[in-house]
């Protein structure tokens, strides 16, 4: 029985050996899927390790003992930066410049600390408008459909 004689021709795009497709940055072999996107010198699982966060019970605070947050992640923390590291002030210390409403907590955590009240979230008469405005036309656009048959 001959074996494999034409397995490598109905591979399109050849990868060379592990050996010959190192990253420059780590010394290992680049991932076949990022090789054959055209990356020549990243690209192999420690790279990938790097940009990806785990999971929360591997990226605990040392101080508080609560997962680090992602984007604290991302910036580079490894040891601090779980939600208790970022204490909430009181409702009247965080107030909205535009409504002068305390902004909600999450949003606070997430960085914004001007602006996101309640009333920021539940308010967006832009988006209203245009929601009235396309039921409006759907409405005329059917009555139309109608008539014409
Ligand atoms: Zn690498
Ligand atoms: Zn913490
Ligand atoms: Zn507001």
């Amino acid at each position: 029985m001959l074996r494999g004689v034409n397995a490598q021709k109905t591979v399109r795009k050849r990868l060379p050996s592990p050996k010959k497709r190192l990253c420059k940055v780590h010394g290992k072999p680049i991932r076949p899927s990022y090789w054959l996107a055209g990356h020549r010198n990243t690209g192999c699982s420690e790279c990938y390790r790097t940009t990806e966060v785990p999971p929360p019970r591997k990226r605990l605070c040392k101080q508080h003992g609560r997962p680090i947050l992602r984007s604290r992640w991302w910036s580079g923390y490894r040891s601090k930066g779980c939600v208790l590291c970022f204490k909430v002030p009181p409702p009247g210390k965080r107030l909205c410049r535009k409504h002068k409403l305390p902004i909600s907590p999450s949003t606070w955590r997430n960085g914004r600390h001007s602006t996101g009240c309640s009333r920021c979230h539940n308010s967006r008469p832009g988006y209203l408008l245009a929601k009235e405005r396309y039921k409006k036309r759907l409405r005329k656009s059917t009555k139309a459909r109608k008539k014409s048959r």
